[in-house]
């Protein structure tokens, strides 16, 4: 009985600590990978059903792995991940494993082959237990669209996770997985990071593979992390990245060791502020974000204001380009090769149509038509033309302000997480969340969000964006904030959620 108790408070105690210590624990087998697998498995099934955080649990598989890997470290073989446990967001293509996107229309999909994280992610001895849910297609700012239902902030379960990649980050929020992977093609890593009250990395674009990781807006999606700490998600970041012969976009840059390269002594930095970065930002967030500077004075950062004008043309751009590129990313669903496929079509126009009405959710629809509509002769020039400008004009700005600054700062989101439904049926509120994320995206440089205070017992998030593969300098400074707060160790109270 003694024993069995005492081996539940190690768990709990495996739940604080961050990935460098828990590998630490399993190589000197203080617990087993069977075990913490296991013990995040056994979580999941009792809790997650109030959250919606899942949509596939990987039982059988991760406890296959595990079981390998703890064989392996018997044996002294040890990676640099074995035997973390990970939730991947199900955007990624995994062998065997059903792979659904959010969506009805990929609802029965099995993957034949794994998505080049996963891959990875795999080699590095992590243990995947389950697939995440997601807004439809990586499209949304709340994960509302999901086929699989809404997931709920574990912070309130009346309000949303923030989304693309709710499920992920809601996960790590709630303690029911150590860390997890997710995209963000306008903001969907940092922001739900943000409303969780967790760190989510976006790389910059290039850097880490897209190849099995299911298209929206080939040129803005980038796969990164959720983690609790800027050190978790640098460690993750060693092993995901690099160059990647299957995909053409991917960058040769070598790939550092970014664990190491954070944790380097810190000397200061300049940081620059972007005065619209703080326009229309709710009252209480802005008091706190005016305390994370502080804060970042004090290790000589030299604070100075700068000005990103398009940076407010950001949404309008995106919500061109973003479109334009699903409509023709998601021209593949035909329910021909693969995918759902209607019952009843009497030939083949109808079997197109059917199997799409049926298939894609009301904003996946929306943002084709939207797409389709920006792409067609005589509106191309109007939109998609002048949206391309408006991207030009945002990279142009952010080149010409780190001549000056190392990195640019600012608030995550506007606010704090909204209520469930609140903008559902308002597309234009709920494209505004993504103000302050989708301009990195645009320009294809990194940024982390990681959490720097609470507006009543609700998380809100700092980011910090960088130059293109700076991820080093702003996993530094991250690392830096959290060695003198704590607002990244503040965990939703069970009381509330479980
Ligand atoms: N919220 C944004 C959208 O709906 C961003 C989504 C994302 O980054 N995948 O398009």
């Amino acid at each position: 009985m003694m024993a069995t108790i005492l081996f539940q408070k190690l768990l709990i105690d495996m739940e604080n600590k961050t990935l460098t210590e828990l590998t630490v624990e399993l190589k000197s087998k203080k617990i087993s990978s069977s075990e913490l697998t296991k013990y995040y498995l056994e979580k999941i099934k009792k809790y997650d059903p109030r959250l919606n955080s899942f949509i596939t649990l990987t039982e059988e598989f991760a406890l296959k792995k595990a079981s390998q890997i703890d064989t392996e470290i018997s044996k002294g073989n040890f990676k640099p991940l074995s035997g973390i446990p990970i939730a991947q967001k199900d955007i990624f293509c995994t062998k065997g494993v059903r792979t659904t996107c959010g969506s009805k229309m990929l609802s029965n999909f099995i993957s034949p082959y794994d998505a080049t994280v996963i891959r990875k992610l795999n080699e590095a001895g992590t243990v995947m237990i389950g697939k995440t849910n997601m807004d439809e297609f990586a499209m949304g700012s709340s994960n509302e669209t999901s086929y699989f239902g809404t997931v709920k902030n574990p912070w309130d379960l009346e309000r949303v996770p923030g989304g693309s990649s709710g499920g992920s980050a809601a996960c790590v929020s709630a303690g029911l997985a150590p860390c997890a992977t997710g995209t963000d093609t306008g903001g969907s890593i940092r922001q739900p990071a943000s409303l969780t009250g967790i760190c989510g990395l976006k790389p910059t674009y290039g850097r880490v593979s897209r190849y099995g990781m299911i298209a929206f807006a080939s040129s803005l999606d980038q796969a990164g992390v959720f983690a609790k700490t800027a050190e978790d998600c640098a460690l993750l970041l060693t092993h995901m990245s690099g160059y990647d012969e299957q995909d053409s976009t991917s960058s040769r840059e070598s790939v550092p060791n970014y664990l190491q390269e954070c944790k380097a002594e810190f000397k200061g930095m300049k940081i620059g502020i972007p005065k619209e970065f703080l326009e229309g930002l709710d009252h209480d967030v802005h008091l706190i974000f005016d305390e994370a500077v502080k804060q970042l004075e004090k290790v000589n950062c030299k604070i100075v204001e700068i000005s990103l004008k398009s940076s407010k043309l950001g949404v309008s751009a995106y919500q061109v380009v973003a479109p334009a590129e699903c409509s023709s990313n998601l021209s593949r669903y035909d329910g021909v090769r693969f995918g759902h496929r209607t019952k009843d079509a009497e030939n083949i126009i109808e079997l197109y149509k059917k199997s799409r009405s049926e298939g894609f959710g009301d904003e996946v629809k929306r943002r084709i038509l939207v797409g389709t509509y920006a792409l067609s002769a005589g509106y191309y020039d109007a939109y998609y033309i002048k949206a391309q400008k408006i991207r030009s004009l945002i990279s142009r700005e952010f080149k010409e302000a780190f001549d000056k600054v190392d990195l640019i700062i600012g608030p995550t989101t506007p606010d704090v997480a909204f209520k469930l439904g609140e903008k559902l049926n308002d597309p234009i509120a709920m494209y505004l969340s993504d103000i302050f994320t989708v301009s990195t995206n645009l320009a294809g440089l990194p940024a982390i969000s990681i959490p720097m205070g609470m507006k009543k017992n609700l998380p809100t998030g700092l980011q910090i964006i960088g130059g293109h593969f700076q991820e080093s300098k702003l996993l530094s400074l991250a690392h830096e904030f959290q060695k003198m707060t704590d607002w990244h160790l503040q965990k939703p109270d069970n009381q509330k959620w479980i």
